[in-house]
């Protein structure tokens, strides 16, 4: 008998609610392995690894396996619904095999596969995961780093103070505005446990520059670790329609670091991502294996509520769903779409004018980049009566004019808006007319 096409038999597992990439993964791994028949078995363990609600029925309060307390609930807020029952979560137990499980099992692997990596670990944020790694690597060892990556993250991320944190001795190589593979190769004699990249992500540096690509770097024969810090998966953007927006040109991707040779990369859950505070950390197997062992990893671990959305979150890319991830939707977001919502927010809260705008992304991604946006403008000042408003609204103040740039709004919010803009407004016609 012909075994059957990928197609039809990703497409019979359909029913057991896994996304259909995933769907495709698992029935070509079962034709692959002769066993077509093995795919439904396939598709239900990957549905177990997943993190789920459990009943637990075992009396001990504070279960490890279980997530220890279960999650408060929530105060009542407006209408009272029915109470949703009280579950523990499978955080730390292997539902496949019955036995105590990790943390780290049930979104590891799903990071790995978007990325192409051999393994991935999640911890508390990117300062974390580069302490993590630089720690675990390079402790009493030489890191070599080029002069123009020795940069400052927002809140005191400096990365000479995280080298000493770490116990790791920076080698800095090159110039601030030129680094070149030679400068690297010079400093092999200093026995570097790594070769450290990372991502100017504030910033950019434009004129008489030079640096070495990650391919360069990983020739040398020292394991490369990637700072890429914004997070972005895959410079290819497979869970968008379109083809990659001009504004992500410059940033560097995942998939395509670990493809040209770094050892590991290290990302933020936050940034481009897209998902909630986490660090990232992907590549080699044994590399990702060591960073899990060593002691700071327990102390740097992600609490089970991240974990859920950070699944959440890669569900979404898996399964293709961009508009699931409200980054990815507001970015990609039309600007027509923006400039027609700004046309009736005006017109309902008679006042403001339609104005283009050119929105940012911010969060130290894509520096120096604009994206098209469109929102209202009021003359004045109305900064502080808008985030009196309920809920506060925040804007931009521009030449005179208070600016709300509708790329970061929710069109559920645009009756807020409206409402927010006419008492402004208004608020500002009686003051004008009170002091009068
Ligand atoms: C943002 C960033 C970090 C820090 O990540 P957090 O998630 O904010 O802790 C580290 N390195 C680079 C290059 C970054 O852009």
């Amino acid at each position: 008998m012909r075994p059957p096409s990928v197609d039809a038999l990703a497409r019979s597992l359909h029913g057991l609610e896994i996304p259909h990439a995933v769907a495709v993964d698992l029935a070509r791994a079962a034709i692959a392995a002769g066993d077509a028949a093995s795919a439904p078995e396939l598709a239900l363990r990957w549905r177990r690894a997943r993190l789920t609600p459990v009943v637990n029925g075992t009396g001990v309060l504070l279960h490890t396996n279980l997530g220890r307390a279960p999650r408060p609930r929530r105060a009542s807020r407006g209408r009272q619904h029915e109470p949703e029952p009280v579950r523990y979560s499978n955080l730390e137990f292997d539902l496949g095999s019955g036995l105590r499980g990790s943390r780290q099992d049930h979104v590891g692997p799903l990071l790995a596969s978007l990325v192409g990596a051999e393994s991935a670990l999640v911890v508390n944020n990117g300062a974390a995961a580069v302490l993590l790694v630089l720690t675990t690597l390079a402790q009493g060892r030489a890191v070599l780093v080029s002069r123009g990556e020795l940069v400052e993250i927002g809140g005191g991320f400096r990365l000479p103070e995280i080298f000493e944190a770490c116990g790791a001795r920076m080698v800095e190589v090159g110039t601030t505005n030129r680094t070149y593979r030679s400068d690297y190769a010079r400093a092999l004699g200093a026995e570097p446990a790594v070769i450290l990249q990372v991502h100017r992500s504030n910033f950019s540096m434009t004129g008489f520059t030079a640096s070495v690509g990650i391919g360069e770097l990983a020739s040398l024969g020292v394991p490369v670790v990637a700072d890429l810090g914004s997070g972005l998966l895959d410079a290819t953007t497979p869970w968008l329609e379109q083809r990659p927006p001009a504004w992500l040109a410059g940033e560097p991707a995942a998939r395509q670091a670990l493809e040209g040779g770094a050892a590991l990369v290290t990302f933020s859950g936050d940034k481009l991502l897209g998902g909630p505070q986490a660090g990232l950390i992907a590549g080699r197997a044994d590399l990702v294996g060591e960073c899990g062992r060593h002691p700071l990893a327990r102390a740097l671990r992600p609490g089970a509520l991240v974990l859920e959305e950070l699944e959440e979150t890669l569900l979404a890319y898996l399964a293709r769903s961009p508009l699931l991830i409200p980054f990815w939707q507001m970015a990609m977001a039309p600007v027509e779409g923006l400039r027609a919502r700004a046309g009736s927010i005006c017109e309902k809260a008679a006042t403001g004018q339609p104005v283009g705008l050119t929105a940012v992304a911010g969060g130290g991604s894509a520096p120096g980049q604009s994206i098209e946006s469109a929102g209202v403008a009021l003359d004045g000042d109305h900064w502080r009566s808008l985030i009196d408003h309920e809920p506060p609204v925040l804007s931009r103040r521009e030449d005179g004019r208070t600016i709300i740039d509708l790329r970061t709004v929710d069109p559920a919010d645009d009756d807020v808006v409206a409402d927010a803009l006419r008492r402004a407004a208004s608020a500002a016609t009686c003051s004008t007319t009170g002091s009068g």
